[in-house]
C-alpha cells in the first residue's frame, strides 16, 4: 500500500466536499418541486422499498452472513422481517399520520378555523451503524419517506457487504432525483456533515455522536441521535430464574452481542447470581451447543480489532464460563463473568460484545442506587414477579426503552417509541413517532375577512384595554 500524502488526504475531502455539495442542491431542487409531498408518491416510495427487500432477500441474508456471519433465521427476524412490519404498518396509517388535525380557535379570531398540518422537512441525512446494517438504515428511511422528504442513506464502512448492495439496489427501486445512497468512512461523512441538511439522524457511538451534533449546529439543523451505553439487566430474587436466564442469554448472545439494547451487565443479589449463573450457561448451551464456535447459529465480531478490545476485557473480573477468543476468525465465546473490578474498562464502557458481567450487590433494595449513579441507559430491564418491585425501579430509573421479564421485545410495538435519553440519544422513531421526528407540525389559522373586531388595533382606549 503506498503511503497517503496529508495533501492527498485534504484534496479528496476537498472533492468529496464538492460532490456532496451538488448532491444535496439536487435533491433540495426535487424536494422544492412538491412531488415528495404527495401522498401517492410517498406510498409508492414505500412499496418499492418493500419490494427491494422482498426481491433481494436472499441477497441481503448472504450480505450479513458476510459482514457479521449471521444465521439466516436472525438476519430474517431481527433485520428484513423488522422491516417488512415496519413498511406495513405505515402504509396502513400513513392516511391517518399526514391528515391536519382540528383545533379550537380564540373568540378574539373568530370567525376562523385552526390547524395543525404535518409538514416533510426536505432533506434528511441518515447514517447508520454496523451491527445490524440494514435495520439501522433503512427502518428511519421508512418515516422519512412516509414524512414526504428527500434523503441521503450513509451506510457504515464496516459492513461492506451490506453497504455496497443497498448502495447498488436503492437506486434501483427508489426515486432517484429524492434518495441518493453515499458510501464510505470519515471522510465522506465529513463531507457530508459540510452541508445544509433539514435534519440528520444518526446511530452509533456517543464520541462521533459528538462530532454529529456539532456539525449540526453550524446550521441549527435539528438532530436525532440513537446512542448505545451500558444497559443495566436486573433479576430481582423472586425472579423465575429458568425463564430469565433463557431471556437474558437470548438478549445478549443475539448478534454476539452487538447489539445497543443487549443487556450489558446484570445486577442482582449473590444468591441470585448463584442461581442465575449456572442457568444462563445452561440456556447458552441449548441455543448454541458445547462448541458456540461450530454452531450456524452464533454470530462472528464485526473486525479484529474490536474482538481485540472484548478480549482486553476479560482481565476485568472472573470468567466463569467461556472466555474463547479468536482473534483471526473475529470468535469470542458467549462468556460469563462476575467479581468484576467496577472501575475497569468492563464496567466503566459499553462492552457491545458477548460478554455478560454479572454484578453482585448486598442488597437488593441498592439498584436503583447503582443505575442512577452512572449514565442514563438505552434500555433498562426488571426480571421480578412483583409488579411493586417493577414499578419502584421504573419510577426510581430512567432509561430510553424499559422491559418487564424480557429483553429487546418492545421493539416489536410499532407503537412504542424507540430512543435514548441523556447519553443514550436524543429523540425517537418506529411507527407514528418516526413520522413526527421527519414532519414540522405547522401552526395554520384561516380566517375570514368578515367581522374585524377593532379591539386590538390602535388607539388603545381603556375601553378596548379592559375589555
Ligand atoms: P460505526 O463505527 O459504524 O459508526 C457509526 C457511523 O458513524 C458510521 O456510518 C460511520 O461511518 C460514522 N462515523 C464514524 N466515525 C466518524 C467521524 N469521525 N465523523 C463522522 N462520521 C463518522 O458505529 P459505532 O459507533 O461503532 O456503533 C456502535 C455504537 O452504536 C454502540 O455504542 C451502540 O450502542 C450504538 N448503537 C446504537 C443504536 C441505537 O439505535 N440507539 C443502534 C446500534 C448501535
Amino acid at each position: 500500500v503506498s503511503p497517503v500524502e496529508p495533501q492527498m488526504l485534504s484534496d479528496l475531502s476537498v472533492a468529496s466536499d464538492r460532490g456532496s455539495a451538488a448532491l444535496v442542491a439536487g435533491l433540495k431542487a426535487y424536494f422544492r418541486s412538491g412531488s415528495t409531498a404527495e401522498l401517492a408518491w410517498r406510498r409508492r416510495q414505500l412499496i418499492q422499498l418493500r419490494k427491494m427487500l422482498t426481491e433481494n432477500e436472499a441477497r441481503f441474508i448472504q450480505a450479513l452472513r458476510e459482514d457479521l456471519h449471521k444465521a439466516p433465521q436472525e438476519s430474517y427476524l431481527t433485520e428484513i422481517s423488522f422491516l417488512y412490519n415496519d413498511i406495513d404498518h405505515t402504509l396502513k396509517h400513513l392516511k391517518k399520520w399526514v391528515r391536519p388535525r382540528k383545533v379550537s380557535s380564540p373568540l378574539l379570531a373568530q370567525p376562523a378555523k385552526s390547524y395543525i398540518k404535518p409538514e416533510p422537512l426536505g432533506v434528511v441525512l441518515i447514517i447508520g451503524a454496523w451491527n445490524y446494517p440494514l435495520q439501522l438504515l433503512l427502518s428511519p428511511l421508512v418515516p422519512v419517506i412516509a414524512a414526504g422528504n428527500c434523503a441521503v442513506v450513509k451506510p457504515s464502512e464496516l459492513s461492506p457487504a451490506v453497504s455496497h448492495l443497498i448502495a447498488e439496489l436503492l437506486p434501483r427501486y427508489l426515486d432517484n432525483d429524492a434518495f441518493a445512497c453515499v458510501e464510505g468512512a470519515v471522510a465522506e461523512t465529513t463531507g457530508l456533515l459540510e452541508q445544509r441538511w433539514d435534519h440528520i439522524m444518526y446511530t452509533g457511538g456517543g464520541r462521533v455522536g459528538k462530532i454529529i451534533m456539532s456539525a449540526a449546529s453550524k446550521h441549527l439543523t435539528p438532530v436525532t441521535l440513537e446512542l448505545g451505553g451500558k444497559s443495566p439487566c436486573i433479576v430481582a430474587d423472586d425472579a423465575d430464574i429458568e425463564t430469565a436466564a433463557r431471556r437474558i442469554a437470548w438478549g445478549k448472545f443475539t448478534n454476539a452481542g452487538q447489539t445497543c439494547i443487549a443487556p450489558d451487565y446484570v445486577l442482582c443479589t449473590r444468591h441470585t447470581a448463584d442461581r442465575l449463573v449456572p442457568a444462563i450457561s445452561k440456556a447458552v448451551q441449548q441455543m448454541f451447543g458445547r462448541n458456540p464456535r461450530q454452531s450456524a447459529d452464533y454470530g462472528r465480531i464485526v473486525n479484529s480489532q474490536h474482538t481485540l478490545r472484548l478480549a482486553d476485557l476479560l482481565g476485568d473480573g472472573e470468567v466463569i464460563f467461556g472466555g474463547e477468543v479468536d482473534a483471526g476468525e473475529c470468535y469470542m465465546a458467549p462468556t460469563l463473568m462476575r467479581c468484576v473490578n467496577l472501575d475497569s474498562p468492563v464496567m466503566q464502557e459499553e462492552i457491545f460484545g458477548p460478554l455478560l458481567p454479572v454484578v453482585e450487590l448486598e442488597e437488593f433494595g441498592k439498584v436503583e442506587e447503582f443505575v442512577n449513579e452512572r449514565e442514563k441507559p438505552l434500555a433498562l430491564y426488571i426480571f421480578t414477579r412483583s409488579d411493586a418491585i417493577a414499578d419502584r425501579i421504573l419510577s426510581l430509573c430512567s432509561s430510553g426503552n424499559a422491559c418487564v421479564n424480557d429483553c429487546m421485545m418492545f421493539m416489536l410495538a410499532q407503537d412504542l417509541p424507540f430512543g435514548g435519553v441523556g447519553a443514550s440519544g436524543i429523540g425517537c422513531y418506529h411507527g407514528e413517532h418516526g413520522f413526527k421526528t421527519f414532519s414540522h407540525y405547522k401552526a395554520v389559522m384561516k380566517r375570514k375577512n368578515i367581522l374585524d373586531v377593532d379591539l386590538r388595533y390602535a388607539p388603545y382606549t381603556n375601553r378596548k384595554y379592559k375589555w
